[in-house]
Parts: structure tokens; sequence; C-alpha cells
């Protein structure tokens, strides 16, 4: 998920840019004091932290903790607070998903408490270039080095032995965006997605970063392939899931695929497709939360648009 500010957006009106400002995603930010960071522990040392942004993968082990993803720079005590209760290690390595601040605002707390973050390589040149965008009073992607991951991987399959045990970092196909990780736990049989998945409600797809909704809906195919019976899924956002929850969330995208392709090919404009609520249906069971129909159906439209596909 990501977060633009208003300001943004005014600034790109000012530097009198022509481009179509892309759809945003207006988040309300929470009272970061009354905040709570819930802790599920998926056996094999291996937790789930769960709170406003991004959830966090842990995986504690005799010599320190592997942390997948870092949740808003807001809530650092609280997730370390959390940590703390799992293990009395320090975090040695934290995995970025990918590059949103709900996941990544918290790497610079770790890293300089020693902590290795490691990234795709597409990840590490968005937060640079975020970076080389912001100045010293930014609030998200600060210049300075110790924001960026120090660590990038390529294509295919990584694999850690930490704990005695097994975790693979498998750079996914173009889906949320064009540099997503998931992370496998092996033993524990616990497999985390980042924002490819959410579990319980609509997706946000960074297209302007490589992601897409054919990569997604693509994307549930190999998803469900690594997953087993017993399979927990940590989801980007929402709770634990398992592989069935994956075929439903699929289903669900490719009936808003669908029908965003059938408003194109009938010569919707996106304002119109909007206006005629196309996914009344689907919003009782996944509308509920920050991701509301009109974003999705934007960003639907805008990518099938951008692409020539669900027109004549
Ligand atoms: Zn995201």
């Amino acid at each position: 998920m990501r977060v633009r500010s208003w300001l943004w957006g005014l600034a790109l009106c000012a530097a009198g840019t022509a481009a179509p400002a892309a759809p945003e995603l207006k988040m309300d930010l929470p009272d970061w004091a009354a905040t709570p960071v819930a802790d599920r522990d998926l056996g094999h040392g291996v937790h789930m932290l769960e709170s406003f942004g991004g959830n966090i993968g842990v995986l504690a082990g005799d010599y320190g903790v592997l942390l997948v993803d870092a949740e808003w720079p807001q809530l650092n005590d609280k997730v370390r607070a959390a940590v703390a209760r799992i293990s009395d290690r320090p975090v040695r390595y934290v995995v970025n998903t990918h590059w949103h601040w709900d996941h990544v605002g918290g790497d610079a707390e770790f890293a300089r408490g020693g902590a290795l973050v490691i990234a795709s390589k597409e990840t590490y040149r968005y937060i640079v270039a975020e970076q080389a965008r912001s100045d010293a009073a930014a609030d998200q992607y600060p210049p300075g080095a110790a924001v960026a991951p120090a660590l990038t991987v390529d294509s295919g399959t990584q694999e850690f032995h930490l704990a005695g045990q097994t975790v693979q970092l498998i750079h996914a196909p173009p889906a949320h965006t064009d540099g997503d990780l998931i992370v496998r736990f092996v033993e524990a049989d616990v497999l985390q997605t980042g924002d490819t998945y959410f579990n319980g409600f609509y997706p946000d797809i960074d297209f302007e970063h490589g992601g897409s909704i054919d990569g997604m809906i693509a994307f549930y195919d190999t998803l469900y392939a690594l997953c087993g019976p017993r399979t927990r899924v940590i989801p980007g956002h929402g709770p634990v899931a398992s592989r069935d929850d994956i075929r439903t969330y699929q289903a669900m995208l490719r009936e808003v695929r669908r029908r965003v392709a059938a408003g194109i090919s009938a010569g919707m404009s996106e304002q119109a497709l909007i206006a005629s609520h196309p996914l009344d249906d689907l919003d009782r069971t996944w509308g509920g939360n920050l991701v509301k129909q009109p974003y999705l159906l934007a960003i639907v439209y805008e990518d099938l648009k951008s692409k020539g596909l669900g027109g004549r």
C-alpha cells in the first residue's frame, strides 16, 4: 500500500506537469500512541506482527533476528518492544518486500542499530529516487544513506540459513510493483506476500512502478503453487490466510477486471464507470477496509487503458 500526501499532488501542479495525476489512496493516519502492535506466534520461531502498516514477519534465532518489513517509523519503538518480547537478540537483517513507506519507513531505525537492509534492485531504485525528490524535512523517504537498502537481490530465489531454518527470498514477477519480494519460511511453512496480496479487502496496485491487474491475477497461480494445505500466509495487510483464500481473492480480482474491461469496451469514461457503481455487490465482502471501490476502479481502468486493453 502506498500513501501520498496532498503536498505531493500540489508540487506536481506547481511544476506544470501535464500528465494526469494517478489515483491516490487517501489515508487518515492514526493516533500512533494508541496504536497497538499485535504478535501472532506461527511456530518455529516465526511470528507475525500486525499493526497499522504492512504486516511484519519475524524469525528469531540464537544470534539475531530477521525482520521482513519494518512498518511506519512512528511505530518503531512498539515494533522493537514486540521483537524484544520474542527474542533478546538484536535485529540483524531487515528484508523489504517492496518500496512503500508503510513497509520500509522503519528501515533507518534498524539500520542505525546495525541491521543489514535487503531489497530487490527495483525497490532500491525506487527508494533512492524518492529520496532524491525529498528534502531533509520530508517525513517520508528523507535523504540519507541509512534509509536505502544496503544489499540488493536480483531475480530468482535467494536463501538465508538462519536459526537452523531456511528462508527463501523469491523475486516475484511484476504484480503489486515490479520489485516485489515474497518470503518463504520453509520449516515453519509460512509464506509472506508483501502487498501482492491483501487478506479480506481490495488490493492496491502500483502501476506506475510496474504493477498491473493482470500481473496480480497471474501471480496468484504462482503463490498458490508455493502453498501446501497447511501453509499460513502472512499478507501485506490483514490477518493470516490460507491458500484457499488466495484462490477466492484471485476470482474476485478476475471479476473486477472483467467489469472494468466491459466498461472500457462500452466506451465509458473513468468517471462514468466509477459513477455506475459496478462493484456494489463485491463491496459487501471486499470494500470494508482502506481501499474503496472508486480507487480500485480508477487504478484498474487506467492500467488497462494505458496498455490498450479492455477496449475495442
Ligand atoms: Zn504496497
